[in-house]
């Protein structure tokens, strides 16, 4: 394993609800509720679990671009979360986002060119020239048609648009990107597409990704390593393969069984473990465990307390008192 490129701990990121007639805090959605972990140099570690567990505030709250409330992250040895907004800024050009929607990410009245080249001519100073030959060259990289340079978003593909916004992140030579469910609004057919391209752009540049995806199947494909969310909280951390082979947190079984073949040492006419009830409200998480209203192996040490996230095997840990 390589050096950590990312380290957090304990990242809390609760948003304030406010309520009554003086508009005072009454609660918060605790969106990310004390998660810790790891991101190597090269990897790509994915984060799964269902909408509104927190994968994308977890996401922002790398990047700041959502505050977080409390808890560190620590970037290639410097603490983020204690920069000024002015530095901010600056290490900012070293992680940059791919956004789930590129209709809605990208600006329908600028250019391509003009899209890839906002962040140059925010950070990199360039002349005309050098910079439209930058531009050029991100294209390349992407594999989009340099001569449509001067098109608008509008006359792309949904496929060819998000090419679009990895060539606007890639422009800065960050060192790492948080891909936000960046196929999620693709056509099945251009899905593979996007993902293997970038595959192919962490080899040649050598990024680290945090790979958010729904998509179990997509993140077996692309990522070394996998955090399972649930409620605001990690429950499973695995090397792919062992999480996919052999899941050890319920919500993972639970989760993995909806994908038909994912999970080897499951027969594959087993009845699909289907998780009862809905994913409780983030402002409202229940006491002990927060898996405990729906989990089928329930006990009652877990009604009343948190388990911690623990190693289980090499390479694999889990957070279910079910370890203990
Ligand atoms: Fe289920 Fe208890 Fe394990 Fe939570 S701690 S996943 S409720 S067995």
């Amino acid at each position: 394993m390589s050096e950590p490129l990312f380290e957090i701990r304990d990242l809390k990121l609760h948003f304030p609800i406010y309520g009554g007639l003086l508009r005072h805090q009454i609660g918060s959605v605790k969106a990310v509720d004390g998660v810790s972990f790891d991101i190597f140099k090269g990897e790509t570690l994915g984060l799964v679990g269902e909408s509104g567990c927190g994968k994308s505030s977890c996401g922002r709250g790398l990047l700041r671009l959502s505050e977080p409330s409390s808890g560190e992250v620590v970037f290639d040895g410097r603490q983020v979360t204690a920069l000024s907004h002015k530095e901010m800024r600056a290490i900012r050009t070293r992680m940059q986002m791919v956004f789930q929607d590129p209709q809605a990410s990208l600006n329908p009245r600028m250019t391509v060119s003009e899209i890839i080249s906002e962040p140059l001519n925010e950070h990199a100073n360039l002349k005309r020239r050098a910079l439209i030959a930058r531009v050029c060259e991100l294209m390349d990289a992407v594999g989009l048609n340099r001569a449509f340079l001067n098109r608008y978003p509008s006359s792309f593909s949904g496929g060819q648009r998000q090419r679009i916004g990895i060539a606007r992140a890639l422009a800065l030579n960050p060192d790492f990107i948080v891909c936000d469910e960046p196929i999620a609004a693709l056509d099945v057919s251009i899905q593979a597409q996007v993902v293997n391209l970038l595959k192919d752009l962490q080899e040649q540049f050598s990024l680290t990704y945090l790979f958010i995806s729904h998509d179990l199947s997509m993140v077996r494909h692309i990522a070394d390593r996998v955090a399972v969310m649930y409620l605001g909280k990690i429950v499973e951390l695995a090397d792919t393969e062992l999480l996919y082979q052999r899941p050890s947190h319920p919500y993972s079984k639970a989760l993995l069984s909806a994908v038909p073949g994912a999970v080897a040492s499951r027969r594959a006419d087993a009845p699909r473990e289907v998780l009862k009830g809905d994913l409780p409200s983030p402002a409202n998480p229940p006491k002990g465990c927060n898996f405990c209203t729906r989990c089928p192996h329930v006990m009652d040490i877990c009604r009343t307390t948190e388990p911690e996230l623990k190693a289980v095997a090499p390479g694999q840990y889990s957070a279910c008192h079910l370890n203990d």
